[in-house]
C-alpha cells in the first residue's frame, strides 16, 4: 500500500487515470482540535468505510498529498482499484480530479465548520482571559447556579458579557454562598424513633393549623424535637389540655409516634397523654 518514492502512481507522470478515483470522505489533520471536532462525523464515516489512516491509506513519501507531496491539513480520501485509499489534498482534489459538485460543496460545508469551529475557540479564549484578569468575577463564576452557567455560556460565545451581567454573577454566587453556609449552620436531621412503645418527646411548635374534615375541625401542630444525632418533626393533634399551644412553644407530651414512609425525619404522633407547655414562645 505503500507509495514508491521513484514511481508515484498517483502523479500524472506515473500513470494517475483520473477517471480510476472514487470519492471516499473528508478529513482533517491539522494542529486545531477544535477543527478536528468539527470534522468528528467525517472521520467516523471513514472509519466506517474501513479507511484507517495508519495501515492502509497512501500518503506521497513524505506524507503530503499523494498527487503533489505538498502539506495539507484538510483533505479527501479517495479508493482506487489498484490502490486502495489515497489521501489527496483539496488543493489537487479540485484541480486534477473530476470531484463532482456534491463532493466540492461537502469539502466546503466540512472546511467552513471547522474554521467556524476554531474561530469559536479563539473567542471562548479571549472571553476567558479576561475572565482570568477579573478575580471578582472568575470566583463567582466557580459557583453553581445555572443563571451563572447561561451568563459565563454567552460570554464564551460572544466574546464578552456586559457590566450588568457581570454584577449579576457575582450577586447570585454571594447569595448562594451564604443560603449554602446558612444551611450548614442548620443541624442535621435525626430519624423519628422506630418504636410501638409510647415515648415522651419534648420538642418546640414550629407552627400549628387547623384542619377541617367530615368529622369535625381539629387543630394540629408541627414539633420539632431535637436530639443528639439531629432534629426530627412530629404532626398530630393538639390535646385539648394545651390548646393554647402556638408557634414557638417549648411542648412535652407521650404518645405513640409513626414514621413517615417518605421522610425518616419526619412522623406522626397520636394519642397524646400528660401534655404540657413547658416553655412559652418569647413575647
Ligand atoms: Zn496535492
Amino acid at each position: 500500500m505503500a507509495t514508491n518514492t521513484n514511481t508515484n502512481p498517483h502523479t500524472l507522470n506515473g500513470g494517475m487515470d483520473l477517471s480510476l478515483y472514487r470519492h471516499v470522505g473528508e478529513f482533517y489533520r491539522g494542529q486545531s482540535s477544535e477543527v478536528a471536532d468539527a470534522f468528528s462525523g467525517e472521520h467516523r464515516l471513514l472509519q466506517d468505510m474501513g479507511v484507517d489512516f495508519e495501515y492502509n491509506v497512501s500518503f506521497h513519501a513524505n506524507g503530503g498529498c499523494a498527487h503533489c507531496g505538498a502539506y495539507f491539513s484538510y483533505g479527501s480520501v479517495f479508493s482506487h482499484p489498484e490502490h486502495g485509499f489515497v489521501a489527496l489534498g483539496h488543493a489537487c482534489t479540485q484541480r486534477w480530479l473530476e470531484v463532482d459538485s456534491s463532493i466540492a460543496l461537502r469539502q466546503a460545508k466540512a472546511k467552513k465548520r471547522g474554521q467556524a469551529a476554531a474561530k469559536q475557540a479563539k473567542i471562548a479564549a479571549e472571553f476567558q482571559a479576561t475572565v482570568d484578569a477579573d478575580p471578582e468575577l472568575a470566583d463567582a463564576a466557580n459557583v453553581e447556579h445555572y443563571i451563572i452557567t447561561d451568563i459565563m455560556n454567552k460570554g464564551r460565545r460572544y466574546g464578552s458579557i456586559s457590566e450588568k451581567q457581570r454584577a449579576l454573577v457575582i450577586k447570585i454566587a454571594t447569595e448562594a454562598r451564604e443560603a449554602e453556609a446558612a444551611k450548614a449552620d442548620e443541624p442535621p436531621a435525626a430519624e423519628v424513633p422506630d418504636t410501638d412503645e409510647r415515648i415522651t418527646v419534648r420538642g418546640k411548635v414550629l407552627n400549628t393549623k387547623w384542619v377541617y374534615s367530615q368529622f369535625g375541625s381539629t387543630e394540629k401542630m408541627l414539633v420539632e424535637v431535637t436530639t443528639d444525632a439531629g432534629v426530627y418533626r412530629l404532626w398530630g393533634t393538639i390535646p385539648s389540655a394545651i390548646a393554647e399551644a402556638d408557634r414557638g412553644d417549648m411542648v412535652e407530651f407521650t404518645a405513640t409516634i409513626t414514621r413517615s414512609h417518605d421522610d425518616g425525619s419526619f412522623g406522626f404522633f397520636k394519642r397524646p397523654t400528660k401534655p404540657a407547655i413547658l416553655e412559652p414562645a418569647a413575647a
